[in-house]
């Protein structure tokens, strides 16, 4: 695991195969760049070869290597198309490793035309060969055991038979050549961090980016929710009212508004205590959310024990349908309320208004509308439906 670099406390941990996957990928996606190297490099170095007498032994090496970059093109893209984005598989990147040293082979081989008589021919190969090491540092070093599986059979044979020659000159190149080769290592090791490195930055930033949306998320959503009963607040109410009212406004559809409120409450809390209360609040506003349950609805707590619903497009008689439905489930509930001069349990009273909302200015005067209904359920004995 690699610890965080964020000094922000919650230090998250990155784990190394998320890592390894994303390299790993990162490797297949790029893993046609060293091929067209190999083909391209192998075609520098048979025709700088062309005049040899090994010319028959130039042409097969070429072929072969041009077979190497075939098959490793078809296997990479089979392995694109069944590795997974955000998996890892050891084994596998291991056997990728090992097809980059089928081409290190080819090139190995390549390193025995140094030995040619051509001084021109024998420094193209040397070129060709550090070349296609110092490429392979900058793709392969994304997977270390793929570079050198691919740099020590490519650069090994060249130097061994250049220090076995004998002759001044190819030992220098021999030193030379080893040198290059250590250096080149190292390069592909700082390749390698700093391309983990970012890795785990781009996932750190990725996984703060994601618990930011949804802390921001939750909080949105709490701040719309009423804390005791989790339905709407009264703020997301005004929110969705205003809305609606516009929407219907140049729509000219009909808009009907419910306000509910609990009877004699306040004796029901003198009676049974406020936790009680707040219980039967909940129960109360269950019910509410339930009725008033279209998609296009919103059932809100208004405060204290009263509750609103907003039903667009929805006629006088479905509305009344609908606070009828949530008055006689209230009373099914059967809270027993023994202060009540309504009844022995406790019932609710609602207003219901219906509206074209060209009829009227703003939404308060809806508001004010249904509450007046309300008041006339109550005066008019409680436990019932008020409406126009
Ligand atoms: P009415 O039948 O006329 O509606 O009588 P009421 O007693 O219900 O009316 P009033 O509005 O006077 O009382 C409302 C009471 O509701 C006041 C308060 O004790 C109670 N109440 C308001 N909000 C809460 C709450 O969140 N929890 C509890 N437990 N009680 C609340
Ligand atoms: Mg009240
Ligand atoms: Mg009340």
């Amino acid at each position: 695991m690699l610890r965080s670099v964020r000094e922000t406390g919650d230090t998250e941990l990155i784990p190394e195969s998320r890592v390894d996957a994303a390299i790993f990928r990162h490797l297949l996606d790029n893993s046609n760049i060293p091929l067209i190297g190999s083909a391209f490099g192998s075609t520098l170095v048979a025709t700088a070869h062309m005049d040899s007498p090994h010319r028959p032994l130039v042409l097969i090496w070429l072929a072969f290597v041009y077979l190497t970059v075939a098959i490793r093109f078809w296997l990479a893209r089979r392995r694109r198309l069944h590795v997974q984005e955000d998996e890892y598989d050891r084994k596998e990147a291991l056997r990728y490793a090992l097809t980059t040293s089928i081409s290190g082979i080819a090139w190995g081989l390549g390193g025995l035309l140094v030995l040619d008589d051509s001084p021109i021919a024998a420094v193209v190969t040397i070129t060709a060969i550090q070349a296609m090491v110092m490429g392979g540092a900058l793709t392969l070093g994304a997977f270390l055991p793929a570079f050198y599986a691919f740099a020590l059979p490519a650069i090994m044979p060249m130097v061994v038979a250049l220090a076995i020659s004998g002759t001044g000159p190819h030992i220098i190149l021999a030193v030379y050549s080893s040198i290059f080769t250590v250096l080149i290592a190292g390069i592909a090791r700082r390749f390698n961090r700093s391309l983990r490195y970012t890795w785990q930055l781009t996932f750190e930033k990725e996984d703060l980016v994601n618990a930011l949306t949804k802390a921001h998320d939750q909080q949105s959503a709490l701040a719309k929710s009423d804390g005791l009963t989790g339905m709407a607040n009264r703020r997301h109410f005004d929110e969705v009212l205003e809305k609606e009212f516009s929407r219907l406004r140049r729509s000219g559809g009909l808009l009907s508004l419910l306000m509910l409120d609990v009877d004699h409450f306040k004796a029901f809390n003198d009676k049974y205590g406020h936790i009680a209360g707040d219980d039967c609040l909940k129960r109360v506003a269950e019910v509410f959310r339930r009725g008033v349950g279209r998609v296009s609805d919103l059932a809100a707590r208004y405060g204290g024990e009263e509750f609103v619903g907003i039903l667009p497009e929805t006629d006088n008689a479905g509305a009344v349908a609908v606070a009828e439905q949530v008055r006689s489930a209230v009373e099914s509930l059967q809270i027993v309320h023994e202060s009540s001069s309504t009844s022995r349990y406790v019932t609710v009273s609602l207003g219901v208004v219906t509206l074209n909302c060209s009829e009227v200015d703003s939404t308060t005067a809806v508001i004010a509308r249904t509450d007046a209904q309300l008041y006339r359920a109550k005066t008019e004995g409680r436990n019932r439906i008020a409406a126009i």
